[in-house]
């Protein structure tokens, strides 16, 4: 990969603002934004053997498993545009197994920041009942937020111990959390240049 080209990660619950911050950050550092919900749904959308297997799987809330995961992302990863630019990976790893797979495809190529964009859960669940999606049925918030918890969680605290990660507060307005995201971001790629 381009040793220039910018490796972000953002976390951040279903319901954070994620979506925004991510065109934004598109805008100012010139990486591509690749999501791996939004490659699953166009997989779905469009039809394809990946998307009817991933369709019911998404539908129910549930996770899509790390193999098939870690082999979309690993053939994304390796396209022209992402080697020369960089990415912003939203949506992946979410799994400390992802998040190990991650690593290792990168291999000298280290990721510049993790960055958590720390909402409450509360508040998200207020936001994702607010907002009608057509897979955001009650349960499927409910059960797309618990798994957050239970394998999301894990996964930054994983970054965490190893250094990686960058806490931004998600609360407030759009462009007070953009603010923050671009100052953690700044902050880190100055250490690292
Ligand atoms: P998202 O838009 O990131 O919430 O993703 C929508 C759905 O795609 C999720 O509810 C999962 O079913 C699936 N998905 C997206 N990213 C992943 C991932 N990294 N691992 C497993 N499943 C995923």
């Amino acid at each position: 990969m381009n040793s220039t080209a910018t490796r972000l990660v953002i976390f951040g619950r279903q319901g954070a603002g994620k979506g925004t911050q991510c065109d934004r950050i598109v805008e100012k550092y010139g990486v591509v934004h690749l999501s791996t919900g939004d490659m699953f749904r166009a997989a779905r959308d469009q039809g394809t053997e990946l998307g009817n297997k991933v369709a019911p799987i998404m539908a129910s809330g549930g996770l899509v498993s790390d193999e098939l995961t870690i082999a979309i992302v690993e053939e994304r990863l390796a396209s022209e545009d992402i080697q020369r630019s960089g990415f912003v990976l939203d949506g992946f790893p979410r799994t400390p197994t992802q998040a190990e797979a991650l690593l290792e495809m990168l291999g000298k190529d280290r990721l510049h920041a993790v960055i958590n964009l720390d909402v409450p859960l509360e508040e998200v669940t207020a936001r994702m009942k607010a907002r009608a999606r057509e897979d955001d049925t009650d349960d499927g918030i409910a059960k797309r937020l618990a798994l957050y918890e239970q394998e999301t969680v894990p996964t930054i605290e994983w970054f965490a111990d190893r250094d990686l990660l960058v806490t931004v507060d998600g609360l407030g307005t759009e462009d007070e959390v953009t603010e923050r995201l671009f100052e953690a971001i700044d902050g880190v790629l100055a250490a690292t240049s």
